[in-house]
């Protein structure tokens, strides 16, 4: 009805803007760290139900004041995105399908009652604010602005119900290339004693609450030498996600020896991957003419080990906006290393350079796409 379209309402026209008086000094390159330095400035939305989205404000970074019983503390209302802004050679500052994290930041929200917005006119204030912080956003290859909207709900009450009021914000983190020496093969470790998702649950949402009990299982990965762990689904030991990533396997079909990119389908278990969605259609557009199969199913851990068994591995990667792509060397699974494909010395295979200079061709302005 028009009431709730009205609610949705966000009105960048309207913005704000306080700039600092105090800027910051720019961190050289080389120097930056993931997440660890913020930009001058950050850009605000408060929601609430009576009057919807209040006009935008853009502000010099600051802390939120917040009363101790505010719901996001108590009850995890918080769902956040992550993207990135690029800077490419001719100094444009570009997003990378934004609109899908509007969406996906949209969902979140729905699903824990938080308020839903107008995604075009959010990636508008995105792009206002972008400009104001540009001196941040590094010009070479590899590097970008890390953009992280948060939407929290900031009702003062222990009562267990949906926010009355809610803060959309976003602040803006300079990072440098996630391999600045160029690819590194990660090991993982296939978690079976954990879950991170399951059917009905929550795991295709970008919430807060699906963070923090990962970090456990992570650290124990770390402790036996390992970068990551990786997420198995049942009994049968489905391959999910990484924390951060999306998986895919490149592996020869048993019967007939195609080549397949298989990945775990959006069966809402698995976060819906911008980068993963990206790979699939390039892959879809750009390898299945050479022979390939895109293949979106379930698939067992025992599969991936049988491949390398036999000799049908070919490689595995991680998809998602930190990396782009990430090669991954073993998994740890059942007290046994499963080889994923990469000879000793070797970083990458050829499929994961192939997918990280498509994508970052795109995002980075190289060539031409809808995408950018
Ligand atoms: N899975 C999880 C659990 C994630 O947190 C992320 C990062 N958003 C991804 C996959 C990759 O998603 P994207 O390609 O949109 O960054």
């Amino acid at each position: 009805d028009s009431a709730s379209t009205a609610k949705l309402e966000i009105e960048p026209d309207k913005v704000s803007v306080q700039k600092t008086t105090t800027p910051k000094e720019l961190i050289p390159s080389e120097e930056l760290v993931f997440g660890r330095t913020f930009t001058d400035h950050m850009l605000s939305l408060e929601w609430t139900a009576s009057e919807g989205w209040l006009p935008p404000r853009i502000t010099p970074y600051q802390n939120l004041s917040l009363d101790p019983a505010t719901c996001v503390f108590h009850y995890a209302f918080t769902a956040f995105e992550g993207m990135k802004a690029y800077k490419d050679t001719s100094g444009n500052i570009r997003l990378f399908r934004p609109e899908k994290n509007m969406a996906r930041l949209n969902k979140s929200a729905a699903r824990i009652a938080l308020p839903n917005f107008d995604g075009e006119s959010l990636i508008k204030l995105i792009g206002e604010f972008c400009k104001l912080e540009e001196r941040f956003i590094p010009s070479s290859r590899g590097y970008s602005l890390y953009l992280r909207p948060t939407l929290i709900g900031t009702q003062r009450t222990l009562g267990v119900g949906p926010p009355g009021s809610a803060l959309l914000y976003l602040i803006a983190s300079p990072v440098g290339p996630y391999y600045p020496t160029g690819f590194k093969a990660v090991s993982l470790e296939a978690t079976d004693y954990a879950v991170r998702a399951w059917p009905g649950g929550v795991g295709d949402k970008k919430l807060g609450a699906n963070y923090a009990p990962c970090i456990v299982p992570q650290m124990q990965a770390a402790s036996r030498g390992f970068h990551q762990n990786l997420w198995l689904f049942g009994e049968e030991e489905y391959v999910t996600e990484v924390g951060t990533m999306n998986l895919f396997a490149a592996i020869k079909n048993k019967e007939t020896g195609q080549k397949e990119l298989l990945t775990a389908p959006l069966d809402g278990t698995i976060l819906e991957g911008v980068t993963r969605d990206s790979v699939l259609a390039l892959a879809r557009q750009r390898l299945e003419p050479e022979g390939w199969k895109v293949v979106e199913r379930k698939y067992t851990m025992k599969e991936l080990a049988d491949a390398t068994d036999e000799g049908r591995m070919i490689e595995v990667f991680g998809a998602g906006t930190a990396a782009v792509v990430s090669p991954v060397r073993k998994i740890s699974w059942k007290g046994r290393l499963v080889e994923c494909g990469l000879p000793e010395g070797e970083e990458a295979g050829e499929l994961t350079m192939r997918m990280k200079n498509w994508i970052e061709g795109i995002q980075y302005g190289d060539e031409e796409h809808e995408w950018r």
